[in-house]
């Protein structure tokens, strides 16, 4: 608690830079900064070079192990990066960066803190007290996922990391709950999930190629699609699946059909962001509900 106190004084006096600063509302290319748990922080690396000088190259940057998404804002390069739901707020955290050139540097920056509300769900027994079997599939399909969550295509480059809303129909704000089924505490909800009716059609949120198309346990069927740098996104619950690994889809294309597969109270589309590796709140890349 001391070393907590101590932080925030620390902090308060402005001497932690550089510090993530928001993006300016109206950046139409990139998400809405929010440095919280579950959020999008936007790191200011340096300024860009012109080409054919020192410079002109962008920086790799990581964060811990997982390389993040690193793209030009004005004359600066940034860092876009996800924040997962289970980063402490009290730690000071830190990007290390890779000039073109192979200097390293850490650049750190501080999160806020973000409470989430709990949100208690009915849904069949079958999917909260799972048998061996499917204890052993669900071991297996997370194995699988946590591969496929880790891709960062580091050739391409998203044109946008604004996204089109994959299906019509009002949004819940359920990103980050805490959740509860039938009584039992689980993982929070790394998702936005969307009403619908079953067999609403499903669109891709931008550009990008299906890296995953299957059918898991909570999950259902499930398309994964890369829009490069580590910025995926997961279309959950479908009915049906109308695209295929490795298809390259434009923005708005189609990959399946709102439904109830897996764990689910009824038909909706869960719909999740990934940024290296962490799933983040979808309605910072969407346009206002
Ligand atoms: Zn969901």
């Amino acid at each position: 608690m001391q070393r907590r106190l101590a932080l925030v004084a620390f902090a308060s006096f402005g001497t932690f830079a550089p510090v993530a600063r928001p993006a300016p509302a109206a950046d139409p290319l990139l998400p809405q900064a929010l440095a919280v748990p579950g959020g999008v922080a936007i790191v200011e690396l340096g300024v860009r070079g012109f080409r054919g000088v020192r410079g002109a190259a962008p920086p790799s940057a990581h964060f811990g192990a997982t390389p993040v998404l690193v793209r030009a804002r004005g004359k600066a390069w940034v860092a876009v990066v996800g924040i997962g739901l289970a980063a402490d707020p009290a730690q000071p955290q830190s990007l290390t960066v890779r000039e073109a050139d192979g200097r390293e540097r850490q650049v750190t920056f501080t999160l806020k803190r973000k409470q989430y509300a709990e949100q208690r769900l009915a849904v069949a027994p079958r999917h909260v007290e799972l048998s061996k079997e499917d204890l052993a599939r669900y071991e297996r399909e997370r194995a699988h996922l946590g591969v496929v969550l880790r891709h960062f295509s580091a050739t391409r480059e998203p044109a946008t990391l604004r996204l089109v809303l994959p299906t019509n129909g009002p949004r819940s704000s359920s990103f980050g709950l805490r959740r509860v089924f039938n009584g039992q505490p689980r993982s929070p909800h790394g998702g936005m999930d969307i009403a619908a009716e079953a067999g609403t059609p499903v669109l891709s949120a931008a550009a990008g190629e299906v890296i995953d198309a299957g059918d898991y346990f909570f999950n259902g069927n499930t398309v994964i699609v890369d829009h490069g740098q580590g910025f995926l996104t997961l279309y959950c619950h479908l009915a049906a699946i109308d695209t295929e690994r490795g298809k390259a889809l434009a923005p708005g294309a189609p990959v399946g059909k709102v439904g109830a597969t897996g764990r689910v109270t009824g038909p909706h589309l869960h719909f999740s962001v990934y940024l290296n590796a962490q799933s983040v709140d979808p309605a910072l890349f969407l346009p206002p509900a």
